[in-house]
């Protein structure tokens, strides 16, 4: 077993400043991340921000602090298992890789959060992506060139990721939001007195300059070609009217979901979907500390400061200082949720031939004569594929108003052979 006083799980944002803030005030770090690379979503290989602006500076900055300060990155490592008496499992490599063990003192859980994808009609054809999951696939190499593409969902990602995708040629034919004007206003008011988000915005505009932002209106239907098999146009509404673009891709995703599945195996308590913190990020387990979207989604700032104070915490430092900005940021992420918040309108987009859970093909109309998660789970498999509901259970939860009710591991899929050599181990509770 490797050991680490502070072990950190995640390397974006929260989990960099968090790893550097601790090392550079003496604690041994280890810090693991299921990527390839640390940087988390936002830093993942090339992004809009580096072109031209402080973004990949930025970035620069961070990684150069993390590599000075000391903290040991282990990349390709997915978190499957973790026990607040100290111990984490990873499996590294899970096509066929191996199961290691990583002791802590402190553990710091800065996981992020992942896109919420909502069912409609044809949203399993090939050419439908989620919007993070497009740009994503870009930044690896993906070619958009002259492709016609419509970005829609809700939530600022889509705009980062309709100039990211302009930037590399492809033709956003339109963005659409859910949220009504009405809805937005507030928020976009509220970002007068920030010019950081405002230069941000106008960037994203200005590469968006022929691009319509259509507020109030969502994706009603994702139709086939001729050959039945792939995309070829969108079927559109707002709520009034109704109306088909042609595209070759469509980017969709409605905000973001946090990754709280190993806080939730640990046993920490819960602030309605986000992980209970105090000021110093402690969680209700006073060696464990949670920094960046499990406790909130609210952006780069939050995750910044919020990981530096979760890592000054744990090397016994004052965080005080940074107590008001980590409050600002956090009401950006409350003004953010009221902007964004969902329509019920999506709840009553699925037909009963909806795909609903991808991994194990269970369709909305199978789901209805079940009353809630745990029954439905058993009946249809709903949520037992490898994602483990996390592209259903969100999805559900605004359908059907059910909430998964426990989280076990292995977290992600394991293979057999490397779990055959790490059972859990004796006399390790999970709780404390
Ligand atoms: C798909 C997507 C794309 C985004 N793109 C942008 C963008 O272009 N611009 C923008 O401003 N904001 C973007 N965001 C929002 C941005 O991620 C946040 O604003 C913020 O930077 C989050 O920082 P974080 O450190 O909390 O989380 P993240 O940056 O998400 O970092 C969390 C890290 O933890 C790792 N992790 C999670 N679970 C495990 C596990 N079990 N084992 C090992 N590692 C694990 C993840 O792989 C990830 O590397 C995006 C979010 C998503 C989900």
């Amino acid at each position: 077993m490797t050991r680490a006083e502070v072990l950190v799980i995640g390397a974006g944002p929260a989990g960099i400043a968090a790893a550097t803030a601790a090392a550079a005030n003496g604690r041994k770090v280890i810090v693991l991340d299921d990527n390839p690379a640390p940087g988390g979503q936002i830093w993942r290989n090339k992004t809009a921000e580096e072109n031209g602006s402080s973004g990949g500076e930025m970035k620069r900055r961070a990684l150069e602090s993390l590599r000075q300060s000391g903290a040991e990155v282990l990349a390709g490592r997915s978190v499957f298992a973790a026990y607040a008496s100290g111990l984490v499992q990873t499996v590294w490599d899970a096509s066929g890789g191996y199961v290691e063990e990583f002791g802590f003192e402190q553990l710091i859980l800065a996981t992020g959060a992942r896109e919420r994808f909502l069912p409609f009609p044809g949203w399993t054809l090939p050419g439908v992506l989620g919007a993070g999951g497009l740009q994503a696939l870009v930044r690896g190499g993906y070619f958009v060139a002259g492709k016609r593409v419509i970005v829609a969902g809700t939530g600022p990602l889509l705009l980062a990721v309709a100039a990211h995708l302009a930037e590399d040629g492809a033709v956003v034919s339109a963005v659409l939001e859910q949220a009504s004007l009405r809805q937005m206003v507030p928020f976009a008011m509220s970002l007068l007195g920030d010019p950081t988000k405002l230069m941000q915005g106008a960037r994203y505009r200005s590469r968006l300059r022929k691009t319509p932002y259509r507020t109030g209106c969502w994706v009603v239907e994702a139709i086939a070609g001729n050959d039945g098999q792939s995309l070829a146009e969108v079927r559109m509404t707002d709520g009034a009217r109704t109306w088909t673009e042609p595209c070759d891709l469509l980017a969709c995703g409605y905000h973001l979901v946090p990754n709280t599945q190993i806080a939730e195996l640990l046993g920490c308590a819960f602030r309605g979907s986000f992980v209970q913190v105090d000021e110093s990020q402690r969680t209700s387990l006073p060696n464990v500390f949670c920094a960046g979207e499990p406790t909130g989604i609210a952006g780069l700032e939050a995750a910044l400061v919020q990981g530096e104070i979760a890592g000054l915490a744990c090397a016994g430092q004052p965080t005080v200082a940074l107590h008001s900005r980590a409050a600002a940021a956090r009401s950006f992420g409350l003004r953010m949720e009221k902007a964004f918040a969902l329509r019920p309108e999506l709840a009553a987009l699925p037909r009963p031939d909806t795909i609903v859970c991808r991994c194990e093909d269970v369709p909305f109309g199978e789901l209805h004569s079940h009353v809630g998660w745990t029954d439905a789970k058993l009946q249809t498999r709903c949520g037992m594929g490898p994602c483990q509901g996390r592209v259903c259970g969100p999805a559900i939860e605004h359908l059907l108003g059910w909430k998964p009710v426990s989280v076990r591991q292995p977290l992600s899929p394991v293979p057999l052979e490397a779990l055959c050599f790490h059972g859990e181990p004796a006399g390790i509770s999970n709780r404390h």
